[in-house]
């Protein structure tokens, strides 16, 4: 067994002896050619569980945004998105690259924003002027620490959008993790969008794959996107059936993973020269500031995983934990007093360090 207890992204799961048989036993053809049954299968689910039309079964949560951001587009577009959201940050401009199109951010607070924070953000129509036509939000908001977006604020934000004549897309890569801390269900949350992506390589513990749901016509045209991305797959059935194991059997204990991480956030509390950031976790990512007397966050992290722990280095004096299915309560107690100790042997050096140069 791997002695580390790897808390540097909910990503790292390993797929179950159950679930690796479910793949091994999916039914497969070429989805590229025409279908394969099992992604065929999985699409539908996905479909009807977050209501909407159709779905489209891809390999990667950077892919279905970006596929979603360029159907809802045309180049010379702009879309309008929280400053420190993934598709702004984490995926290589790519609607830039590959879709020529501009973002316009709005500065959330731990990612959340309000409807308020929209107004004069369309631009009106004219030659000069790029064209105003997305709004992209994400749910729960990593870079925000894990923090689900206020529900009102959401739905006010699309009726707004769409009473000025822009599409909708909400990034759900964990909106599993925001239906289960709001009890809010994942179909409530998603019918102000147009369009919503899923992962199933996080919290829900498949080895990969991502899911776009939306109108069947917006879908077709983003099955044609696809394969321009590359991203058309053929016996793909035997990733989809761990996707389909996935939401049968990983999607209700993802409060688990939201108690541990209740608990690391308190150990972080406890312990000297560290603050949480946000001051409370709601979902399973802990995210929390490193005081410069300490060390930075790199130094931390690798006193840390000397202790068997790993974590993520997150800005210079920021480091985030992510909670999930192969990390059980034990873990869990262990990283934590890890967390006391690294941190409480840090403060003791650097209080010492600070006598010595009294003396
Ligand atoms: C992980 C993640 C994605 C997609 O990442 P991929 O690695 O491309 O699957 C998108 N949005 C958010 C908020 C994520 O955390």
């Amino acid at each position: 067994m791997d002695p580390r207890i790897d808390l540097r992204s909910d990503t790292v799961t390993r797929p179950s002896a159950a679930m690796r048989r479910a793949m091994a036993e999916a039914e497969v053809g070429d989805d590229v050619i025409d279908i394969d049954p099992t992604t065929e299968l999985l699409q539908h689910r996905v479909a009807e569980f977050l209501g909407k039309e159709a779905a489209i079964f891809m390999p990667s949560g950077s892919m279905t945004n970006q596929i979603a951001i360029r159907v809802h587009c045309t180049p010379g577009d702009e879309f309008l998105c929280e400053a420190d959201c993934h598709v702004y940050n984490y995926e290589q401009a790519a609607f830039a690259q590959l879709s020529g199109l501009v973002a316009r951010t709005i500065q959330g607070v731990h990612g959340r924003l309000k409807r308020e924070q929209f107004a004069g953000m369309v631009r009106p129509a004219g030659d000069h002027l790029v064209r105003t036509r997305l709004v992209c939000l994400e749910n729960t908001h990593n870079r925000g620490g894990g923090t689900v977006q206020p529900y009102e604020e959401v739905e006010a934000i699309c009726k707004w959008a769409r009473s000025n004549n822009l599409a909708t897309h909400l990034d759900g890569a964990r909106l599993w993790n925001a239906a289960v801390a709001s009890g809010i269900s994942e179909r409530q949350w998603s019918q102000h969008f147009d369009t919503i992506s899923v992962c199933f390589s996080k919290g829900l513990g498949a080895p990969v794959g991502s899911v776009l749901a939306g109108p069947a016509d917006f879908i077709k045209r983003c099955r044609r996107a696809r394969k321009l991305f590359g991203g058309g797959m053929r016996q793909c059935g035997i990733i989809a059936a761990a996707a389909l194991y996935a939401l049968d059997h990983n999607r209700e204990r993802l409060v688990e993973d939201h108690a541990h991480a209740q608990l690391l956030g308190g150990a972080v509390r406890q312990a000297p020269g560290l603050t949480l950031d946000p001051g409370e976790v709601e979902t399973n990512i802990v995210v929390f500031k490193v005081h410069p007397n300490l060390g930075t966050a790199a130094e931390f992290v690798a006193a840390l995983e000397r202790e068997g722990v790993r974590g993520m280095v997150f800005g210079p004096q920021t480091i985030r934990m992510v909670t999930h299915l192969d990390v059980d309560r034990d873990a869990i107690q262990a990283a934590c007093d890890a967390i006391e100790r690294v941190a409480g042997r840090l403060a003791d050096q650097a209080e010492k360090a600070d006598q010595n140069v009294a003396v």
